[in-house]
């Protein structure tokens, strides 16, 4: 139990002490189990969330409907939550009623994968009734339960099952893979929000080419082709950013014709605008890539930083090109790009008597002249320039 952390380990303690059971379970388990710190801890109870709340001191009603109560200690957050006795799944996306009063036998049950669904016993024991270990060791992702009626339940678990192949580099085992084949058609209930948010953790991953059953599956369906066939192994060649990974994507599916237009794509699986109008401006400044310093200079005046970088990230996905590389290194030149750059304010052109809309015609005057010219980015040879 030394691997526990402190808070944690006093956390379980107390709930014991109080006559409860509980266990750290789920993620933090398997991260253990592979010699990984783990990104968070979650601790699975017999005590109800008001009785949570009234044993500590500091504590946030996280997802109180679901059972969970978040208490603030000393190692962070902890999520901690009650065993659940719930009903079904008409949806296919939110049990239909949770009930508290279950057991830990049936709380581990519920997991979506055998190395999701295991805890952490009082004495340090792995409580690991469905064989995650063994499934840890082979490196493969499997279902507990019956594959087909675990996607039926939750369409979000196959989404989960490449994300966690792609994040851990382990395969799909086979009754799980066919049912993913059979059940690809329920991801289209789930909310573009929950799909992006899976889509990226794959894209991010460390084997993100794993990611290509996202699409062979059909699991993506209602935001690509059918046909859409993407070799996710160029990923590689771009950094592990969500603004680089996202455009290498669209430039891989616009290059087959598997979407149309990337803002198009990207707005229904809701990215956020930022990303939305650099990839949508990095394919159009994709058409005529820079291909010198100044150029990117240019670029970078007009589309800004991240569109470029968008650009970059896309081209080099296609071609294993050098871009992105050409793109810092303009940068780290720290020459002027904007007009904010520019070596003479807006107060000083006030001061030349410069009024109105002739302050901002002037500055934009200036910086055309030294996107080419940077080394003419000096006061006086700027107020020079205006004569
Ligand atoms: P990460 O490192 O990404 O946080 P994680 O395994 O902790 O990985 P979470 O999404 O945080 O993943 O979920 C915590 C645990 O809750 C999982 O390990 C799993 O046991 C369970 N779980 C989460 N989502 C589902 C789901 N859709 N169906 C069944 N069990 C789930
Ligand atoms: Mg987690």
């Amino acid at each position: 139990t030394s691997v526990i952390p402190g808070g944690v380990a006093a956390l379980c303690a107390r709930l014991r002490a109080a006559g409860r059971e509980a266990y750290p379970v789920g993620g933090c388990v398997r991260d253990l189990l592979l010699g990984r710190a783990p990104g968070d801890w979650d601790v699975t109870t017999s005590a109800r969330p008001e009785e949570v709340m009234a044993l500590f001191d500091r504590t946030v009603p996280t997802g109180i409907k679901h059972g969970t109560v978040t208490v603030l200690t000393e190692d962070g957050g902890v999520e901690v939550t009650t065993f659940r006795a719930e009903s079904g799944y008409a949806d296919g996306r939110h049990p239909d009623a949770v009930t508290f009063g279950g057991d830990l036998a049936g709380d581990l049950s519920r997991r979506d994968f055998t190395i999701n669904a295991m805890a952490l016993g009082p004495d340090g024991a792995v409580i690991d009734p469905f064989g995650g270990r063994r499934d840890l060791a082979d490196r493969v992702i499997r279902c507990v339960g019956e594959p087909e009626r675990r996607f039926r339940e939750d369409a979000l678990r196959m989404l989960r099952a490449v994300r966690f192949s792609a994040q851990l580099g382990f395969a799909i085992e086979s009754a799980t893979a066919e049912a993913l084949r059979k059940s690809a058609g329920l991801t289209a209930r789930l909310s573009a929000e929950r799909v992006r948010t899976e889509l990226e953790k794959t894209l991010l991953s460390p084997w993100p080419e794993r990611g290509e059953g996202l699409f062979a599956w059909g699991l993506l369906s209602p935001f690509v082709g059918a046909e859409a066939q993407p070799d996710l192994t160029t990923l590689h060649r771009v950094a592990a950013s969500p603004l680089e990974r996202w455009a290498a994507l669209c430039a891989l599916l616009l290059d087959e014709g598997d979407i149309t237009d990337a803002g198009d794509f990207l707005r229904a699986l809701r990215l956020d605008g930022r990303t939305v109008h650099a990839c949508a401006a990095g394919a159009e400044l994709g058409k005529h890539m820079p291909r010198d310093r100044a150029a990117w200079r240019r670029a970078l005046a007009e589309q800004g930083e991240d569109a470029c970088t968008a650009a970059a990230a896309m081209e080099d996905a296609r071609t294993g090109g050098t871009y992105r590389e050409a793109l810092r290194e303009t940068l780290a030149e720290g020459n002027c790009v904007t007009v904010r750059d520019l070596a003479l304010s807006g107060a000083e052109l006030l001061a030349m008597g410069y009024r109105g809309a002739d302050i901002g015609a002037a500055q934009r005057r200036l910086l055309d002249h030294v996107l080419d010219h940077p080394e003419d980015n000096r006061p006086e040879r700027l107020r020079e320039l205006l004569k």
